[in-house]
């Protein structure tokens, strides 16, 4: 049960997601005496609640099902009469889920960090009132996250028509769904049903999935899930959407307008992007500033353009990710305890967790370009790992890419299994301002998968060994 010991604090921080949470942890480390309000019932906001925990849970769920029934014959491993427990998939997530909140209450205690629950208003620069209760503090942090953004005449009811949170508790596979937008969370939640059994198609309004990825990682991933039975319409916007008994009529137009195409399906997921959440803070009668996407704009220390609220996470500039915010938050915590703190955004790695992963970092080809930078690049493709070989992971490849008179790492692009994992190797050498001659001086165990990336690196200087 929360429970809060007294009204005045050095820190209150109001959301309890990973910006708050750790930024909460880091401050009570570094001695200073902090609340955390959170309106939910379990800590860990977004992420460990509807986002990014219960998504892998699902995801890892649902890829151990497709494996069971297509992919363990190639091993010699016969399963016979595989079915789906619905029910006992959502248990998993639901203890996984459950299993990441407790933890975070377990460490407020550790910590001494009192859980304010309830929904917190700022009335002023060091006051803030949660359900009619005033409490003073130094600094105020808000780290109240982002909310699902929605489509003119689609309505979301949670229902028929839902959003990532209700794509994530769905109590049969549907026969048929339509996934409104191809970015991370149409493809990883439409990968989800799709191997689940559900006939998914995926709109997406620009002529490409992962429309901020690089573009050959994004045509290839377009390949491969399509053999995987997942139907793409690109180019393609959606004008509205009719809820009936039998599912939900979907009226469909090029994005360039035209001529428009029905569509109908038993379950419809909205994923076009999430939005900045500040409703019910009060902050337009203190007089902080937005910019023109509802984002709290805030200066290199956090603050925003009122002294001593600061603000960090998915509510402020930057990729909507949570290892941002949780820097954000652990930087925040150290420069309010009279520390100095430092991130460097063009090194947050980002992963899409489908299979095979998407995962990068630093530039893609497209930006180089565009900033007139000279640059090279190393490939080398996973059927050429013998790893990758035995694991049966034979699509995809690592890009490296180098700038063409120092060496200087600066940007790296995988598709394959565990892009995930492979991408730090690389963030870590880029943060040390490494070169690709770096990586393939680096002794890496054989047979692993992270010879690709050595590969990749002796591919920018057009000596790979292996292919
Ligand atoms: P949030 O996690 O949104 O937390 C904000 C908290 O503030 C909430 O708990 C909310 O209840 C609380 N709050 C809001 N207003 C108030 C108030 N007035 N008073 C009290 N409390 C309040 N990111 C990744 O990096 N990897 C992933 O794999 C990933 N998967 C995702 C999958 C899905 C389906 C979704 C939706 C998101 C995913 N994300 C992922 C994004 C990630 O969840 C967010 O970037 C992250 O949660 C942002 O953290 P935050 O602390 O800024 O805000
Ligand atoms: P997104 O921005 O990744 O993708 C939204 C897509 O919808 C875009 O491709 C856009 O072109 C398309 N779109 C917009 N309007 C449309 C319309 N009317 N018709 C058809 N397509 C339309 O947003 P998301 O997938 O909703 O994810 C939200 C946030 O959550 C992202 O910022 C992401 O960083 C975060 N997230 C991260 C992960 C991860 O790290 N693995 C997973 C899930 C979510």
């Amino acid at each position: 049960m929360p429970k809060q010991s007294s009204s005045s604090y050095d820190v209150i921080i109001i959301g309890a997601g990973p910006g708050g949470y750790v930024c909460a942890i880091r401050c009570a480390q570094l001695g200073l005496k902090v609340a955390c309000v959170e309106k939910g019932k379990s800590l860990g906001g977004t992420c460990l609640n509807v986002g990014c925990i219960p998504s892998k849970a699902l995801l890892q769920a649902s890829q151990k099902y497709e494996e069971a029934q297509h992919s363990l014959g190639a091993f010699g491993v016969t399963v016979e009469k595989v079915s789906l427990d619905l029910k006992g998939m959502m248990k998993h997530k639901e203890n996984v889920v459950s299993a990441n909140t407790k933890g975070i209450e377990f460490l407020f205690k550790k910590n001494k960090i009192d859980w304010i629950q309830g929904t917190a208003t700022i009335e002023k620069a060091g006051q803030v009132s949660v359900d009619g209760q005033s409490y003073q503090a130094n600094s105020i942090v808000i780290a109240t996250g982002s909310d699902v953004v929605s489509l003119p005449n689609i309505k979301i009811d949670e229902n028929q028509i839902v959003s990532s949170t209700g794509a994530l508790s769905l109590s049969k596979v549907p026969k048929t769904m339509v996934v409104i937008g191809g970015g991370v969370i149409g493809l990883e939640m439409g990968a989800v049903w799709s191997r689940l059994g559900s006939e998914v198609t995926i709109v997406e309004y620009m002529d490409k999935i992962l429309s901020e990825t690089d573009e050959e990682i994004s045509k290839d991933m377009l390949k491969i899930l399509k053999k995987q039975g997942i139907n793409f319409k690109l180019s393609t916007k959606v004008m509205s959407a009719k809820t009936l008994k039998t599912g939900v009529d979907l009226s469909l137009e090029s994005a360039t307008g035209g001529k428009a195409e029905k569509l109908k399906a038993e379950i419809v997921l909205v994923a076009v992007g999430r939005a900045p959440y500040t409703n019910g803070l009060g902050l337009d009668k203190i007089g902080v500033n937005f910019d023109v996407r509802g984002r709290i704009v805030t200066d290199e220390t956090f603050e925003s353009s009122v002294e001593g609220i600061f603000a960090i996470g998915d509510v402020i500039a930057g990729p909507m990710l949570a290892h941002k915010a949780e820097e954000e938050g652990v930087i925040l915590a150290e420069m309010l305890a009279g520390q100095t703190g430092h991130i460097d955004y063009n090194l947050i790695p980002s992963v899409v967790y489908t299979h095979p992963e998407v995962a990068q970092i630093g530039k893609t080809e497209q930006a180089l370009k565009e900033e007139k930078v000279s640059y090279k690049v190393g490939k080398f493709p996973y059927m050429a790992n013998g790893r990758a070989r035995a694991m049966n992971e034979l699509d995809g490849f690592v890009k490296i890419l180098a700038d063409a008179t120092t060496d200087k790492v600066l940007g790296a692009h995988i598709l394959g299994a565990e892009a995930g994992n492979l991408i730090h190797e690389i963030a870590a050498v880029m943060e040390f301002g490494g070169s690709a001659e770096d990586i393939s001086r680096i002794c890496h165990a054989h047979p692993t998968l992270a010879e690709l990336v050595k590969e990749a690196a002796l591919a920018v200087d057009n000596r790979p060994i292996h292919t």
